[in-house]
């Protein structure tokens, strides 16, 4: 077995092969560290000199999980608090709001897009279970009354709410399916999110998960090892790797990112099937972009988390920043981070950090008028767009396109199969969508070179494409995922149920 990638759904794979006592795997990774996206660096310094690690990817345990309700808990939170790992609640009405002139109360806009936010879930709802034509977010929210129109804060208001999440506007995500996202996510675990400060980085709990399978040191875990060529067949699939190195498997898991699968960082001989390469160029890998200032001082409130900012002319122009500085984070630390998306990433993924930096002082200097703003002694930002091992941040869904098509991005071909964040109908963008696919990649294949399958609920054997399936091409048709490999938990919520049963 040759699982490519040791990110989140790379590790779980193998993690699912080895409780099946599958042990003779390879997992080849580009990167000499477990994680993949759930990537820290070194920033700044504390008061002893010694840096501090913030997190340039993944950084929240989106939705936690119910105990009360004895619902289900996300793995990401259970298998963090096994490594005790540290966090703090990123409570998202800690906000202080501004414009161009400083401070600005329009917190009432936040609790009225709350408000559109029912509206939102039941007009999605009803597009889904009436199987009607999905459509763009920006035309779910005309539909539903919100229009931002020319407003500058209800337009911060909606980017933070929006795109601070996705990572892509209104205009370029799905209505159904994003509003099906969120319910997934924070209805079926919690509306809570944890943020990690663990200063041992927050792929501390996928690296304990790896740690109950492989020694320290294994050898089957191949570091800095750059896969360029996949030949797959029904019988079996080789790997070639940059440094001229192979791997010929009875069957891959290939958990590259479909930022990498979409700039052709690997030669797939045969080439993927029409029905694959439409789904790879179908979904959008998105751009989520933190910048980091450390200052000698915390100029800013203490006892708050996030400072929303609405440009007067741009729409996502520094929009949302939040303090590493506050209680339960890392006080002290004067750490402020700013966070871009989409366009302005790409803007600012294109300029020098000096020009950056001035131009996000700027910006800085017009919330806080009446303080005098220094310069900041730390700076940083990653160029998530570039990475060759990445391509992107996290996949988005966009704007009508359907199940089928999502089946045809997880479906396999011959031998090899494909899991990771985006392959996730349900959590696509998140951690626990990588853990989940991994999982289910890993077990699919057990279960078929032993003789017990263990995911009876969701399928074994194969992922069919759409068109195996149902022998057509034609999308229009069915908008079914019976026996698709997606749960049943897949549904909008209607507005008609308490928001935990959705
Ligand atoms: C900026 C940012 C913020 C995010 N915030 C959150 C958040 O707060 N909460 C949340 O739940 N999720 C968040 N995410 C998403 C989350 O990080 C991903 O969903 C998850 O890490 C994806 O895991 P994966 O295993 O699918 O893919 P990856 O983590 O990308 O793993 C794939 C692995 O394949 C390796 N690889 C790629 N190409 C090759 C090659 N040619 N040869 C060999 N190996 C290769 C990569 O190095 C990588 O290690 C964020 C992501 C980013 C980038």
């Amino acid at each position: 077995m040759a699982v490519i990638g040791a990110g989140v759904a790379g590790i779980t794979a193998a993690q699912a092969l080895a409780n099946q006592s599958i042990t003779d795997f390879v997992i080849v990774e580009y990167n000499d560290v477990i994680g993949g996206r759930m990537r820290n660096t070194k920033f700044g310094s504390d008061s002893d000199g010694n840096p501090y690690v913030v997190e340039l990817g993944a950084n929240w345990i989106s939705g936690l999980g119910n105990d009360t309700l004895d619902g289900p808990e996300n793995p990401v939170w259970t298998f963090s608090k096994q490594v005790n790992l540290s966090s703090a609640n990123s409570d998202a009405s800690s906000i202080v709001t501004y414009n161009e002139t400083g401070a600005v109360d329009y917190t009432d806009i936040l609790d009225e897009f709350e408000e559109y936010w029912a509206i939102f879930e039941q007009n999605a709802g009803t597009i889904l279970t009436e199987n009607l034509q999905d459509r763009s977010f920006r035309a779910g929210l005309w539909q539903s009354g919100w229009r931002p129109k020319g407003d500058a804060a209800r337009k911060a208001v909606e980017w933070w709410m929006w795109d601070w999440e996705t990572a892509q506007t209104p205009e370029e995500s799905s209505f159904v399916y994003g509003i099906t996202g969120y319910n997934l996510t924070y209805y079926a675990f919690s509306e809570l999110s944890y943020f990690s400060v663990d200063q041992r980085g927050f792929n501390t709990w996928i690296k304990g998960e790896a740690a109950k399978f492989l020694e320290a040191n294994d050898t089957r875990l191949h570091f800095n090892t750059v896969v360029t060529d996949i030949e797959y067949s029904d019988s079996g699939v080789k790997i070639t790797n940059e440094d001229g190195s192979c791997v010929e498997a009875d069957y891959a898991i290939n958990t590259v990112s479909l930022g990498v699968l979409q700039n052709d960082a690997i030669a797939f001989e045969p080439e993927l099937p029409d029905w694959k390469q439409d789904s790879i160029a179908t979904f959008t890998m998105a751009t989520y972009t933190k910048m980091f200032f450390q200052f000698n001082e915390t100029f800013w409130p203490t006892d708050k988390q996030f400072f929303l900012y609405a440009d007067p002319t741009t729409r996502g122009y520094y929009t949302v920043w939040q303090s590493l500085s506050t209680e339960g984070f890392l006080p002290g630390s004067n750490i402020l981070f700013a966070t871009l998306v989409d366009e302005q990433s790409y803007r600012v993924e294109a300029q020098d950090d000096e020009t950056t930096k001035a131009e996000a002082m700027v910006v800085l200097r017009q919330m806080f008028p009446d303080i005098d703003v220094p310069e900041p002694i730390a700076f940083t930002y990653p160029r998530w767009t570039s990475t060759p091992w990445s391509y992107g941040s996290y996949s988005n869904w966009p704007t009508g396109t359907t199940l089928e098509m999502h089946q045809n991005l997880r479906a396999n071909v011959g031998r090899l199969y494909f899991a990771g964040e985006a392959t996730s109908a349900e959590y696509f963008g998140f951690l626990h969508g990588a853990w989940f696919e991994g999982r289910e990649a890993g077990e699919r294949i057990a279960g078929m070179v032993t003789t017990e399958c263990r995911n009876v609920e969701s399928g074994c054997g194969n992922y069919t494409s759409y068109e195996v399936l149902h022998g057509t091409t034609d999308f229009s048709e069915v908008n079914a995922f019976n026996g698709m490999g997606v749960s049943p938990l897949f549904v909008a919520d209607t507005g008609d149920e308490e928001e935990s049963d959705a």
